[in-house]
């Protein structure tokens, strides 16, 4: 008689947890003699994550439409909790995973450990060790990785930081991270861009990609950077064409069409989905953004990464030289990024650098480790 297969239930929130754990569902949906794949979403995030679903051919079983106007991250957690509860009494999977640090995450986590599921955390052991940046992300990562029984390590460094606070070596696996499975499937594929953003791409000699969200960036630092932006469109008026998708949040949105909303060659856009994003990723010559994800998504591509940021949980690409790490002050990031600019074997050198955060099998190696098959470990 067959072995029963092993019940699986993936619980994603928003945008990158979609793209993130894309690969690993489509894994497990390819593997259906071994495994049974169930799909929850909370709905943390709701217009960037439908696209997603029609991308990936992501089928949610269970949607708690937790999105409220205005959420906090304490709304989505006692919002996602009730309904995250009866989702495991009603699936009792043998495994629940979920990916990266957001509240959908730590609700997962808890929900899990309450009904005695097993966890499984894709991303595991990414630190800053500072709780306020990224917030609120640290503590999220840190609740997930608490309660673990699987660790899916994307590098070493993650696994040397999950091994330091006693996780069991066994359970731990360095996978590479599931982002660059789905950026390389994606921009293999064939994607038309609309006819605005292709004129775009080709209005001035050189485009640069902008991505800039981060909560504990609102305020100060989120206008440091406009101003930045604004002084960098300036003096690149007539040869550098900026691309800036501007995340919905009005603590976002205000100041950046404030300061920004009248420069010629800076086009705000509304955010884009991931194939248009990832083909004008392809063609900029460089990126500046305060996103994990996008750190990750540069380097796969070759193309250099300005990161606006304090403190990073994702050092690799700074140590390999990939990415720069610019801060969130006006001067630091316009000299980070006229360097690149005005330094054409700077930028080369950084777009020759070997991928640190993985090598497009990290969903199998995620996959193998739950069937109880080995693994050879990315970057072994
Ligand atoms: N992304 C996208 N469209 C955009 C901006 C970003 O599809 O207009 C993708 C990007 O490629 C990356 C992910 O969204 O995979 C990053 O999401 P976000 O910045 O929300 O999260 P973070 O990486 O900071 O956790």
């Amino acid at each position: 008689m067959a072995p029963k297969p092993i019940r699986i239930l993936s619980v994603l929130g928003t945008r990158p947890e979609v793209i993130k754990m894309a690969p690993i569902i489509t894994a497990l949906a390819a593997d259906h003699r071994r495994f049974e794949s169930r799909v929850c979403v909370t709905g943390q995030h709701r217009a960037l994550v439908e696209p997603l679903f029609a991308l990936f051919g992501i089928r949610p079983d269970h949607d708690l439409a937790v999105m409220r106007p205005g959420q906090t991250p304490t709304d989505v957690l006692s919002a996602a909790l009730p309904g995250l509860q009866s989702v495991l009494r009603h699936e009792r999977p043998d495994w629940v995973l979920a990916e990266g640090d957001t509240t959908t995450v730590m609700a997962t986590a808890i929900a899990a450990f309450h009904e005695r599921v097993p966890f499984g955390h894709v991303e595991a052991g990414l630190r800053s060790r500072d709780f306020a940046r990224p917030f609120p992300e640290e503590f999220n990562r840190r609740v997930a990785d608490l309660v673990a029984g699987w660790w899916f390590a994307p590098t070493d460094g993650a696994r040397t930081n999950l091994l330091r606070e006693g996780a069991d070596p066994a359970r731990v696996v360095v996978t590479g991270n599931t982002v660059v499975d789905a950026v390389l499937d994606v921009s293999a594929r064939p994607a038309a861009l609309s006819p605005a953003l292709e004129a775009l791409g080709t209005r001035r000699p050189r485009l640069v990609l902008v991505t800039m969200h981060r909560r504990e960036s609102f305020g100060g630092p989120l206008e440091q950077i406009c101003l930045a932006l604004a002084d960098l469109a300036d003096a690149y008026r007539d040869v550098v064409q900026f691309v800036y998708p501007v995340h919905p949040n009005p603590a976002v949105r205000g100041p950046v069409h404030a300061i920004l909303g009248d420069r010629e060659n800076v086009a705000l856009v509304e955010p884009l989905e991931y194939g248009p994003f990832v083909q004008l990723l392809r063609r900029s010559a460089l990126v500046i953004t305060d996103s994990g994800g996008v750190l990750e998504e540069a380097p796969t591509l070759g193309v250099p990464a300005v990161v606006l940021r304090e403190v990073t949980e994702r050092p690799e690409a700074f140590l390999s030289g990939a990415a720069v790490l610019a801060g969130t002050a006006r001067e630091g990031v316009v000299q980070a990024v006229r360097r690149l600019l005005d330094d054409e074997p700077v930028r080369r050198a950084m777009m020759g650098k070997p991928n640190p955060y993985g090598d497009g099998k990290a969903a199998a190696r995620i996959v193998a480790a739950l069937a109880g098959d080995p693994v050879e470990p990315f970057g072994g």
